[in-house]
Order: structure tokens, then sequence, then C-alpha cells
């Protein structure tokens, strides 16, 4: 996680062969000196991948892609988003997908699904590549039963805890329409909706989770790993690893799984994708 927050949202998932940004919420400046902490420069990017077009997600984005012609990964309506509001109607490097759809960048393939959230068309991921496998999802209201499904394929998990509900009860800045549009289903998971998520996932391959996507204001680091490690505590799981993903910091590199190593075929499926 190169960070997150209510505040900006970025991760790189990489293999060997593929490095892929996941959002590209933060300045662009900081996107590029936090991948070169990873030691990675945009130039090695094989692409970005949008999950909505939330400033939180994007707004390093126009500057990275102008500078690098970064070729995006999105689906229709979020491009359109995009473009309408001016901040990408230059780009031109665009591969868009269909909500739902799965395909390959390089050796990643992934997964793709739709999220309850108040945006135009979110989607969360889950990658997979050689015997690893990665759920990403922020920026939902609740799991869907197809969510469930799919993050029960993965090992490791990134899911929002945004914030405590009882922090964002008592909030005296945010009016109480901003309160109900985080509380509704199509808002932020709170800790303890979190926490059911991965109650859920309890059955199947899951080993590793990552919170992530705090308010800065309605909730703190502890509160968000005191909420989720108590419902596993109850379930008598106290084997999964459990991490935090913070604003200000590069989360540490987490291995996901093993990939083959030695020469690869790119099978690039430039047919499967749209441009325009
Ligand atoms: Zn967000
Ligand atoms: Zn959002």
């Amino acid at each position: 996680m190169l960070g997150s927050g209510s505040a900006g949202n970025s991760a790189l998932v990489a293999t060997d062969h593929c490095k892929i940004l996941v959002d590209g919420g933060l300045s662009a400046r900081q996107l590029v000196l936090r991948l070169e902490h990873c030691s990675v420069t945009p130039e090695q990017l094989d692409g970005v991948l949008l999950t909505h077009e939330h400033t939180d997600h994007i707004c390093g984005l126009e500057v990275l892609s102008r500078k690098f012609d970064l070729p995006i990964y999105c689906n229709r309506l979020t491009a359109d988003a995009l473009r309408c509001n001016g901040l990408l109607d230059r780009h031109r490097n665009w591969r868009i997908f269909e909500t739902g759809s799965e395909f390959s960048i390089c050796n990643i393939t992934v997964q793709t699904f739709p999220v309850p959230h108040d945006a135009v068309d979110p989607i969360g991921f889950a990658f997979h590549a050689g015997s690893g496998g990665l759920g990403f999802v922020t920026d939902l209201g609740y799991a869907t039963k197809m969510i469930v499904e799919r993050l029960r394929q993965v090992q490791t998990l990134m899911i929002e805890t945004n914030h405590d509900e009882k922090l964002l009860q008592n909030d005296m800045h945010r009016p109480w329409p901003v309160k109900q549009r985080i509380q509704s289903r199509h808002g932020h998971l709170s800790n303890t909706a979190a926490a059911s998520v991965i109650e859920e996932l309890l059955s199947g391959k899951i080993e590793r989770v990552v919170l992530g996507h705090l308010s800065r204001d309605c909730n703190t680091p502890e509160l968000a790993l005191t909420a989720v490690s108590a419902s596993l505590a109850k379930r008598g799981k106290i084997d999964i690893d459990l991490h935090i993903a913070t604003q200000s910091e590069i989360s540490p590199r987490f291995r996901i799984g093993d990939t083959e190593s030695g020469p690869f075929q790119p099978t690039f499926e430039n047919a499967f994708f749209q441009t325009t």
C-alpha cells in the first residue's frame, strides 16, 4: 500500500513481470516518491487500474498520465466521468473493460466485480498470479454475496475499515446528510462491518488482512485493529496476519504467493479492451 485513507489511496501490485498501480489518489509527486521507495519507476508500470472516480482515488492521475502516458484500465462509466469533469479529457491511453469481466495484465489475472458505493460504476478486484490471490475492496457500503464469493478465493485481503460508528455519530463537523451517506448501503464499511465481512471469509483461504481507507476524523488504527482482532478472537481465529495501512506511510511489502520464475511470454489481450 503506497498510502491509504480518506484523503488518498494507491497501491502497487507486482510480480516479476508486471507492475500495476491500483488507484492514483495521492499527488503525482507522492506517487513517484513512494514508487521510488519500492524501487519502481513510473515508466516501469504496466498500467493504472481504477476502482472508481472519487478524488481520493484519482487525484494524482492527471499529472502522472500526462508525464508518463500510462495505460489507464477502468470501466466505461468511470472513464466517461473522468473525461467529463475535464480531468483526463486529453488522455488517450485507455483500456476499457466491462464491470464483472476477467482479464490479464501480463501474468496477473484481474477479476472485477461491482461494489455498492455512491460512484458511477465502482468496482473491487481479485488478483491471481501463480499460487497467490489478493482481494481488494475499498469504498463499499456492504459486501454482496458475489463479493464474498470472490474474496473467499484469496489468501490476502485489503479491505476498508472506514469509520468507528460511535466516532462518526459524535462527529461535530459532519452534517447529518453526510453521516447518513457514509453509513448508507452505498457508503463505507465501518470497523464492525468490515469485521463481519472478514468473519464470512474464515471458511475460505484467508490468511492475511490489511485494513485501510481509515477516516482521519472518525477512526484510529487502534480502534480498527481492536474491532477486527476482537471479532477474530471470538471465532477462535488468532492466526490471521493483521495489518493496517496508513495515509502517510508506505506499508511493508506483503508477499502474496509464488509465481513461476524464468522467462515470460506476455499474453497481453489488447483486443479485449476498447480504447476510448
Ligand atoms: Zn475512497
Ligand atoms: Zn469513494
